[in-house]
């Protein structure tokens, strides 16, 4: 479930030599939304404080002409609710949120947030109302205060500080020499996988977005910063409408609905209690241990 990470690591790659010329995180930011992309509706609308409702609605989509990706795929989360993708590699699931936030557009069918059309929002304005916390994360060639910054560009130290405590990451970070003042190699290598992940978690609970995209780490970690990152990440679930590829059974056992993909296809979809009783597709998965089964 790594594909929609694609287009964000595809930038940091590409920028991240320059960046190292260029201070602050105003002008990444900047860049970023210069990339060239498919224009903007003429007409389109900024999104903004939207609660955070989604309704696909009998949306298809291809990669390429031949063959659909995504067929017929319908659900509503209200704000605040979470979703868990779930299902087998290729399904789709990345394909869902390349769809929501932009990166494609749906060959058929559409997609409301708030009750509003994503194609009539600007990609910048819909993008701002979700934050992505993935397994490949995200971050700059620049200090670590900056990375978290990213997260909202006005924020204070004392904010970026606030959101790495709340993260779990407070501790780590005053630990290194440079503190918040760190500079990050390429790829944030210097600092361990599950250490990106709080900054990551930091940054998002910065942004404060009514939309958390979350992808769950399927690679190990200890058990110690495991049990920080899933902490702080309940932290920030809190309260937003979350749509999580998820890849473990307790974080899909306490989503509100659990969408099961196979091929594209939304083949079964409901509670964990519900889909055990329906004895279907995800019953099977469960019985024959999630965690290796969904990739
Ligand atoms: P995984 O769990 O392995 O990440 P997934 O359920 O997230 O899988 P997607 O990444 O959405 O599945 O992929 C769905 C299908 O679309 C796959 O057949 C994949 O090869 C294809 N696909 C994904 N991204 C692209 C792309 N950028 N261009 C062409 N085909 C793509």
């Amino acid at each position: 479930a790594r594909q929609f990470t694609r287009p964000l690591n595809d930038l940091a790659n590409q920028f991240n030599t320059f960046l190292s010329a260029v201070a602050g995180a105003e002008r990444v930011f900047e860049i970023i939304e210069e990339e060239p992309e498919a224009k903007d509706e003429a007409n389109a609308k900024a999104a903004s404080m939207v609660r955070g409702e989604i309704e696909f609605r009998n949306v298809s989509f291809a990669y390429e002409n031949d063959i659909q990706t995504v067929s017929d795929v319908s659900f509503h989360l209200k704000p605040g609710q979470t979703a868990a993708l779930v299902g087998p590699t290729g399904a789709g699931k990345s394909t869902i949120i390349n769809l929501l936030s932009r990166f494609y557009d749906p060959a058929e069918g559409e997609i409301l947030l708030d009750g509003l059309n994503t194609r009539d929002l600007t990609r910048a304005s819909l993008r701002q109302q979700m934050a992505f916390v993935q397994q490949d994360t995200f971050l700059f060639q620049l200090s670590i205060r900056e990375n978290i910054r990213y997260g909202r560009l006005d924020a204070t130290d004392e904010e970026v500080e606030r959101a790495a405590e709340l993260a779990n990451a407070h501790s780590f970070i005053r630990k290194l020499p440079d503190g918040y003042d760190t500079v990050l190699d390429q790829d944030g290598s210097g600092i361990s996988q599950g250490q990106k992940q709080l900054i990551t978690i930091a940054r998002a609970i910065l942004a404060d977005p009514a939309i958390l995209i979350l992808d769950e780490a399927t690679s190990s970690i200890d058990t110690v910063t495991e049990l920080r990152i899933q902490d702080a990440l309940y932290r920030l679930m809190e309260g937003r409408t979350n749509i999580v590829i998820a890849h473990r059974l307790n974080t899909v056992r306490q989503a509100d609905v659990i969408i099961v993909l196979v091929e594209g296809q939304i083949i079964e979809s409901g509670s964990h209690e519900e889909l055990m009783e329906h004895k279907g597709f995800y019953y099977e998965l469960v019985q024959s241990q999630f965690e290796r089964v969904s990739s």
